[in-house]
């Protein structure tokens, strides 16, 4: 479970992330969804420990992570990090990127490297390496990666956008199931309603760098806050 505390941030006066608050349980998944520049990526920056918070506390089943004083340097924090711009190493093969975050027995980190690469359908790739592999197979690879030391929380940054629409929904599906069965506290940014619909057991609506609406999917969307998130809802069909 991942719980955020009144977390602020600012850059230069400017507040950026305004006192935002939120818990995601194990199993579920929560979306960020705002537009562009109101301070998700900041958001999760924080919660992976790259970024330091002006005020505000994180818990990860219920310990304190990080506060003003105390800080939990980021590789120990059971955080896994799936961002769009996270590519994979092209010198290492399919099975060492996966294996890249793996402490431990040599073959019991070869067992969960192909537990995964089976997981996301990959395995007769694992010799492989990243430039033999399509975007969307790529990908599969990252979230193996992310997954592999059986992090508590996900954190996600706009995974699909590198991604042609075709492949879009399969992999945002699959990746869903997977995510589900590893049993990891989810929190996925995206400005596109169409996926936080699509994706979320909670929707949490970012606005300036403070939530404006938190809620199930369903409701969220029929029961928009004010007119502005109608008017960010309107492309959703
Ligand atoms: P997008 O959907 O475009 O990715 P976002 O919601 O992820 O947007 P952030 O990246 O969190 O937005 O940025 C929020 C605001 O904070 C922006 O105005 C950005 O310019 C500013 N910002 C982010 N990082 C820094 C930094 N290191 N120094 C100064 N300003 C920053
Ligand atoms: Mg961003």
């Amino acid at each position: 479970r991942l719980e955020i505390r009144n977390l602020v941030c600012r850059f230069g006066g400017r507040t950026v992330v305004d006192d935002v608050s939120l818990t995601v349980q194990a199993g579920q998944v929560t979306c960020l969804l705002g537009p562009s520049g109101c301070g998700k990526s900041t958001t999760l920056r924080m919660i992976a420990g790259v970024e330091m918070q002006d005020s505000g506390e994180i818990y990860v089943d219920g310990k304190l992570v990080c506060d003003t004083v105390f800080r939990v340097p980021p590789e120990r924090r059971e955080i896994g990090l799936m961002f769009q711009d996270f590519a994979l190493f092209p010198h290492l093969s399919v099975a060492d990127n996966v294996a890249f975050g793996l402490k431990g027995a040599k073959e019991q980190k070869r067992e969960r490297v192909e537990e995964l690469l089976r997981k996301v359908d990959l395995i007769r790739h694992i010799d492989g390496f990243p430039h033999q592999l399509s975007g969307g197979e790529q990908q599969r690879v990252a979230l193996a990666r992310a997954l592999a030391p059986r992090p508590r929380i996900m954190l996600m940054d706009e995974p699909f956008s590198g991604l042609d629409n075709r492949l879009r929904d399969g992999i945002r599906d699959e990746t869903l199931a997977i995510l589900k069965e590893e049993d990891a506290a989810v929190l996925l940014v995206t400005h596109e309603p169409e996926e936080a619909m699509r994706m979320a057991d909670e929707i949490a609506l970012m606005r300036r760098g403070k939530i404006v609406q938190q809620g199930a999917p369903y409701n969220v969307y029929t029961r928009p806050v004010d007119k502005a998130a109608v008017a960010f809802f309107s492309d959703v069909n």
